[in-house]
């Protein structure tokens, strides 16, 4: 196990994301206005656009794409931990089209709400840190 981290639960937060808004921005902002350092998420609703990384493990960079339809959010999970002393949120989502063709990665910046429910459990503990993990190539903690 590289890294352990104990918390004790703390409250749960249900949030409704603005459309227009960035999923990404939003759920940060909260973070930060909130002081939450450590956090589990998991959210779901429809997006008008996706932005999206994926992670080339030989090359060690992520490949950015952008998906510019209407798409439903089958299922997104992220965390927040510390970056930089700031509150970062990591998060990952599926998402499908109008066939029900499904697709997803990690979230970038750019990902334009529609109507994004959220549901962020505060995790009361020593905040999980990230920093530069050698094997990776990512922030990681
Ligand atoms: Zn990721």
């Amino acid at each position: 196990m590289s890294s352990h981290h104990r918390f004790e639960p703390g409250t749960v937060h249900l949030l409704r994301l603005e459309t227009g808004s960035d999923l990404v921005e939003e759920i940060t902002r909260f973070a930060v206005d909130n002081h939450l350092r450590a956090a589990w998420l998991s959210f779901l609703g429809a997006v008008r656009r996706a932005s999206l990384r994926y992670y080339d493990q030989e090359a060690r960079e992520y490949r950015d794409f952008t998906i510019d339809r209407h798409l439903e959010v089958l299922s997104g999970v992220g965390n927040i931990s510390m970056l930089d002393g700031r509150p970062f949120l990591h998060a990952h989502a599926a998402f499908a089209d109008d066939a029900g063709a499904a697709f997803g990665g990690h979230l970038n910046i750019g990902c334009e709400v529609w109507s994004i429910e959220v549901r962020l459990e505060q995790l009361h503990g020593e905040p999980p840190v990230r920093a530069f993990d050698e094997p990776t190539g990512l922030n990681l903690w």
